[in-house]
């Protein structure tokens, strides 16, 4: 199997985000939980992303990371690889978006470097290389104040030159409207001086299928999954890859049965929970027994095993919010929500024991302990259940099994049998 497209992801849901578009745009995509092992067998796919969490530590560890990713995308044909980043570019001027593209651009040899967070969709557009959330500028955006990586400059020419060691270009939005030859000729202006990565604008959508019919032409490029979305519609336009259906991906029948856990609080959640009380067995956990350790998770094994056989049922820890605050009054915020989240993947560990073969789970932390705890190396991304939540097969994992992770606030309000509907 030959990639068309490798990406690394500098964190997990960023990853889930873009293997969600280049789906959507047609790529056959598997999201990997870290670098993958050199066996790892895949089915025959278009796009890889590597799912690293190297946005925020040190920038020599997520460059030998990235670099291991690279490693690993190119040694599986990747001709093509996207550094996939933040669309509000989180970064310092220690890195870690500059450290990993001069390392990435270093080893592939590229002369210069497309980059752009650019995402339409999602509110984030770039001109004259200042990048805006909504009609905010990046600076004067909720982003100003990020625990981590507060960003205080909207043009990221600059904040990109105080991270990389190379020359940043800008190339602008009139360049990029007069078409692919405009941005190729500019970028040839840029090779002779010198300048090794340009920031690229783009406002809309058609800006990006311009931008990623030339980045792919090149061996690297930087950006968020806009720019993803133009690299995937550029290799279907090219006739490079053949639009799969993403149904027909995840659609042979995995049967066995299927169980909800919901960990999250969310509103959305909650109400989800209400609406699947009248269609499946519902059990709610006491969290105050969990944390004390009152053997919790055997009381919900041994309520679901006999009821299995019957149909799908939801085990939820979820509570309202006044609830909420007041167990962690008790026990402390993170004792709390750690002891509940373990708790979710005991019972995800042996529900998969039991023979449970379709798993949704409601909660984004839930959701890494319960993966983590399942040892899945990665998914192959399939039909969207709802918007930015698809449905996933596990690959190389112990039994075939098909999953879905959603985030709290994500899915309509009968969002459990919209998902075991899809999930056969
Ligand atoms: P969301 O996607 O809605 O943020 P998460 O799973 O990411 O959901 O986070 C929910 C957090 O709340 C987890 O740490 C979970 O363990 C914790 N939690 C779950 N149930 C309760 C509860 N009843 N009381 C307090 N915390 C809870």
């Amino acid at each position: 199997m030959t990639l068309a497209l490798g990406c690394i992801a500098d964190d997990y849901t960023g990853a889930s985000d873009l293997a969600n578009t280049l789906t959507r745009a047609g790529l056959r995509t598997v999201q990997t939980i870290g670098v993958p092992a050199d066996d790892l067998a895949l089915p025959e796919v278009d796009a890889v992303v590597v799912s690293l969490k190297s946005r925020s530590i040190e920038a020599g560890l997520a460059v030998s990371r990235s670099r291991a990713a690279e490693t690993w995308l190119r040694g599986r044909g990747a001709g093509h690889v996207l550094f996939k980043i933040c669309s509000t570019f989180d970064s310092t001027d220690a890195g870690n978006i500059g450290p990993v593209m001069d390392a990435l651009r270093a080893d592939c040899g590229q002369a210069v470097v497309l980059v752009t967070p650019a995402f339409p969709e999602t509110g984030r557009t770039v001109y004259q290389g200042n990048l805006f959330v909504g009609a905010a500028p990046l600076n004067e955006s909720p982003l100003k104040d990020h625990p981590l990586n507060p960003m205080h400059d909207s043009n990221l020419v600059r904040v990109l030159a105080r991270q990389s060691r190379t020359q940043i270009g800008l190339v602008d939005l009139a360049t990029v409207t007069r078409g692919a030859g405009a941005v190729r000729a500019r970028l040839a202006e840029f090779a002779g001086k010198g300048v090794g990565a340009a920031i690229i604008d783009a406002v809309f959508d058609r800006d990006l299928e311009t931008i990623g019919l030339v980045a792919g032409e090149h061996r690297l490029s930087v950006g968020a999954s806009g720019i993803g979305l133009g690299l995937a519609r550029a290799l279907v336009s090219t006739g490079k890859v053949r639009s799969a259906s993403r149904s027909a991906e995840t659609g042979a029948p995995v049967g066995g049965p299927a169980a909800c856990l919901a960990g999250s609080c969310s509103q959305a959640t909650l109400q989800q929970i209400a609406n699947a009380e009248r269609i499946m067995p519902v059990l709610h956990l006491d969290p105050d027994r969990i944390i004390t350790g009152a053997g919790e998770a055997q009381r919900a094994l041994d309520w679901a095993r006999p009821r299995l056989a019957e149909g799908p049922v939801l085990i939820a820890s979820s509570s309202t919010p006044d609830q909420v605050a007041a167990l962690q009054a008790r026990h402390g915020r993170d004792a709390a929500g750690h002891a509940i989240e373990q708790a979710m993947a005991d019972i995800a560990e042996s529900l998969v024991k039991s023979g449970v073969r379709r798993l949704v789970v409601a909660g984004g932390e839930t959701s890494g302990a319960v993966v983590d705890r399942l040892r899945i190396p990665g998914f192959l991304v399939g039909v969207e259940i709802a918007a930015g939540v698809p449905v996933l097969r596990a690959v190389g994992a112990e039994s075939d099994m098909l999953l879905a992770l959603k985030s709290g606030n994500f899915g309509g309000a009968e969002f459990f049998s919209d998902a075991l509907r899809l999930m056969r």
